[in-house]
């Protein structure tokens, strides 16, 4: 499946013709120069494309309604290079509906000393422009990043790059289409929500399918089409019989085979990039799906176990947000299964019963087949790994009946001290930040589920900023959290979004 577009910036130059039209040619050049440069510079995923220097009210607006509904433009760069009157901006931006980067720099790094004049300086007045820009965007209440710093430097454009691939989950995430194939578990809360608000929020579009459309779907995959994704997965994969006949193994692995066809041509003709399935409610599938679900997963879709349609939206929307991201390490749903509490030791073992994504694995990638402790279906084939180590974040976004919060945990992801033989599932392990105990308690203090969209890819301040521009609540966890702060953060949460 496609995870990129061909998405493009656009970048617009704040100023007026108060200064001179030599001074608009300086103006328009430096920005030429400037983008011609972030292009080149190999750290932006994506296009900037310059746009002609506003300097009226008129044209100001007519550039954002372009932006609105030009589909391949997911946002906007703002710099005013000189004084630009705020007031021009009042309409085009009341209008704007697209990510917002005010980029905060300069065309000349530094003060030229010896040769500066009253011309140079109202020429290069960013500092003073900028700042009747940002005033009229606070003002009016706008949403938007902002990055501080001369453009050349590799800081500033990993910002830049890091804040384009938050707008791509911004302007994503209401083309987010999750296919429910199953309900809610019976009697969990907190997988359930409200899905005509998560519409609202998100943009997300949450339908449900009678289970045996799909199946119906699986089992009209011809058995050629089965037989040679078995293929290739025998030549991908470890296979580990671990006493079961050979046969009997790969009928087992052909069942996921042919669920993995059908259900990828269902979810595309029906054009849906999410899904969930629940153990219990399986109809005339086979198995559970397990290898089929992590391959899907592999290719971009989003999943949720138990009917879990906020965390199958939250894996889709960080994959396309670190969709082409040089040495990516992986996105996945996890679960917090269980604990090792030894003191210095302490950390939580992810897993699930099948469906973990192969994307975060480390080391080889081997097929198993064993029964379920759970439903009434045969033995489902599924791929097992263990995963990277280094630093992720795990998201859960939870409906609190009047309002969403997604409360984001940096965790230390780190290997198992021994292997775990007998365990037949993918897993991955990490202590949560600051530390076991304290980031423990704060998820719970906030509600936070025991699904999570896991990245590795993705920072907190991205997520953070994709609910700002969703306007939801996020709470962190991370190297700074206390208990007594963490408190007031959610108390101001309850005064600010209500209780
Ligand atoms: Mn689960």
């Amino acid at each position: 499946m496609k995870l990129q577009r061909n998405y493009k910036f656009w970048f617009c130059t704040g100023s007026q013709d108060l200064y001179g039209d030599e001074c608009l040619r300086n103006v328009a050049e430096h920005s030429r120069i400037i983008v011609d440069k972030l292009n080149a510079s190999g750290a932006l995923p994506f296009e900037v494309v310059l746009k002609p220097t506003l300097i009226t009210n008129e044209l100001i607006r007519k550039t954002f309604n372009e932006a609105n509904i030009d589909e391949d433009c997911a946002g906007v760069i703002v710099w005013c290079h000189t004084f630009s009157p705020a007031k021009s901006w009042i309409l085009g931006l009341q209008e704007y509906r697209k990510p917002l980067l005010h980029l905060h720099t300069q065309f000349n790094e530094e003060i030229p000393y010896d040769t500066i004049d009253m011309d140079f300086m109202n020429e290069n007045q960013s500092a003073h422009g900028d700042r009747e820009w940002g005033h009229m965007v606070t003002r009016m209440g706008i949403e938007r990043k902002v990055v501080v710093g001369h453009w050349t430097s590799a800081a500033v454009q990993d910002k830049i790059a890091s804040w384009m691939r938050t707008a791509i989950g911004i302007v994503e995430s209401s083309h987010v289409r999750v296919m429910r194939v199953a309900d809610n578990m019976r009697n969990v809360a907190v997988t359930e929500g409200d899905k005509v608000e998560a519409q609202l929020k998100f943009g997300w579009e949450v339908d449900a399918y009678p289970v045996n459309e799909i199946a119906e779907s699986v089992a009209a995959v011809s058995e050629s089409d089965t037989n040679a994704l078995v293929d290739e997965y025998y030549d991908k994969y470890e296979i580990l019989l671990e006493g079961r006949d050979a046969d009997e193994f790969k009928k087992h692995v052909a069942v996921q085979a042919q669920i993995e066809i059908g259900f990828e041509r269902f979810l595309e003709e029906k054009n849906y990039q999410a899904i969930v399935t629940h153990f219990g409610d399986l109809g005339a599938l086979k198995q559970l799906p397990g290898l089929a679900i992590q391959r899907l997963m592999e290719k971009g879709y989003g999943f949720g176990a138990e009917g879990d349609w906020k965390v199958a939206a939250m894996v889709r929307i960080m994959k396309l947000m670190s969709a082409g991201m040089k040495d990516a390490k992986g996105t996945s749903m996890l679960e917090d299964y269980t604990y090792n509490l030894v003191p210095g030791k302490e950390g939580i073992l992810q897993a699930h019963m099948l469906e973990i994504c192969p994307t975060i694995a480390e080391g080889p990638i081997s097929i198993k087949c064993q029964p379920l402790s759970m439903g009434d279906r045969e033995d489902p084939a599924r791929l097992v790994f263990t995963s990277k180590e280094g630093p992720g974040i795990a998201a859960s976004l939870i409906d609190l009946g009047n309002r969403f919060r997604l409360i984001i945990n940096s965790v230390d992801c780190k290997k198992v001290e021994k292997p775990m033989p007998k365990l037949p599932v993918a897993t991955a392990f990490w202590t949560p930040k600051p530390d076991f105990a304290t980031g423990a308690e704060a998820w719970i203090l906030a509600g936070g589920a025991h699904h999570t969209a896991f990245s590795y890819d993705i920072t907190a301040e991205q997520m953070g900023d994709w609910a700002a521009a969703m306007g939801i609540e996020a709470v962190f966890i991370d190297e700074k959290t206390n208990i007594r702060d963490f408190k007031k953060d959610l108390m101001l949460g309850n005064v600010v979004f209500g209780k």
